[in-house]
């Protein structure tokens, strides 16, 4: 469904997903007046918390979706990996958004890869492959080591693994289940930055300023804010998500994961991936911008107008909270400026995402860690 006008104080937003973010979405929705339903199959899911009403249910379950898209006036999700299908037929009874179209686009490497390429947008080198003899094949085009990554469901550095050799390709191909993947050229990379923008339904953009990434065992650590790079690359990184998400017709937040790559002093981009939905390297906005990713998401698919994505404090530095270090609050946020955000997860398992310390810091002196 096309239309999607100011949703009255008081309407309810279907969020598909349970997880942080969808926490984080649904407390944004009822700082704005909204209610939030948030369908997910896992009963323990820490966005039930916050939210007014809960459906716990399959992704495809059909009966279930049409009952949730009666009770809800629009519909969104927290990640990329909803069926598909299950976003097409919602969207025949609500608007979903960002649009199934986009979600289709971003749930696969390979048509993400084309999209972009399509448009002159750089990115790695790749070849899609469904063997391990297509493997090796492919390695002989891309030279080796590559990275050889699932097109669909891969997270935090799983569903992928690195290709040394030809002679390597059998054990990759088995590393990875078997599925349908791409293999990819290595990009030397000198840092991993993102830009996390915003679409509304007029048309209008909103970017936040660039962050630079920093990933310890494939999973997300350390977001800086502002990247430390120069002011024409931030524009340009900035410039790509306002291409990708205008070309897209897209409503609501993106993240656009980048490389910036130093040949001999001249700097470029490539994009790595993006993310139709709020992104990690966004949770520094809750405390560090004047309009945080998750209003700012909830704003575009209400109907409102953006808020500003200007930075409050000159630096702001997110942590995430893996596994057991939730149980250091106390040392972790210890300086006023440190902001706490906790998911209320009742487990905390190895890599796990359990909560994040928002770090604002005005001064380069000796107290600032950024
Ligand atoms: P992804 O799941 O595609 O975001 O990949 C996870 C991480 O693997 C990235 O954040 C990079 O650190 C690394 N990586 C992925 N693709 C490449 C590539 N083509 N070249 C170099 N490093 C990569």
């Amino acid at each position: 469904m096309t239309s999607n006008p100011l949703l009255e104080p008081g309407a309810t937003i279907g969020i598909l997903g349970g997880g942080q973010l969808g926490r984080m979405l649904a407390m944004a929705a009822a700082r704005l007046g909204y209610r939030s339903h948030i369908f997910c199959p896992d009963p323990d899911s820490p966005a039930f918390d916050v939210a007014a009403a809960q459906t716990v249910a399959a992704y495809e379950d059909t009966a279930a979706l049409d009952d949730f898209a009666a009770a809800v006036s629009v519909v969104t999700y927290e990640f990329e990996n909803v069926p598909v299908d299950s976003a097409f037929h919602l969207d025949r009874n609500v608007p979903v958004r960002p649009s199934p179209a986009a979600l289709y686009m971003a749930q696969d490497r390979r048509n993400e890869k084309i999209f972009l390429t399509d448009r002159g947008i750089a990115a790695a080198a790749f070849s899609a492959v469904d063997s391990a003899k297509a493997v090796s094949a492919a390695l002989d085009k891309l030279d080796a080591p590559a990275i050889l990554k699932t097109r669909r469901l891969g997270y935090d550095g799983k569903g992928q693994t690195t290709v040394h050799a030809a002679n390597d390709a059998e054990g990759a191909w088995r590393t990875i289940g078997e599925a349908r993947a791409i293999l990819e050229r290595v990009v030397p990379f000198e840092r991993e930055i993102s830009v996390v923008i915003a679409r509304d339904q007029t048309g209008a953009t909103a970017a936040y300023p660039p962050v630079w990434n920093i990933h310890e065992n494939h999973i997300l650590k350390t977001t800086r804010a502002p990247a430390p790079i120069p002011d024409t690359l931030a524009k340009e990184a900035q410039a790509i998500a306002s291409r990708i998400v205008e070309t897209l017709d897209y409503v609501g937040v993106m993240g656009v994961e980048m490389f910036v790559v130093n040949r001999e002093g001249e700097l470029s981009l490539a994009i790595n991936e993006m993310a139709p939905r709020v992104h990690n390297s966004g949770h520094w906005t809750l405390d560090g911008a004047a309009t945080d990713q998750f209003e700012q998401h909830i704003r575009a698919i209400a109907g409102l107008p953006l808020g500003s994505p200007e930075m409050i404090a000159p630096r702001v530095e997110m942590t995430n909270l893996i596994g057991d270090e939730a149980n250091d609050i106390t040392a972790l946020a210890s300086e006023a400026g440190d902001c706490i955000h906790l998911y209320g997860k009742a487990e905390s398992r190895p890599g796990r995402k359990m909560g994040h310390i928002n770090r604002l810091r005005w001064s380069e002196d000796g107290s600032a860690k950024v």
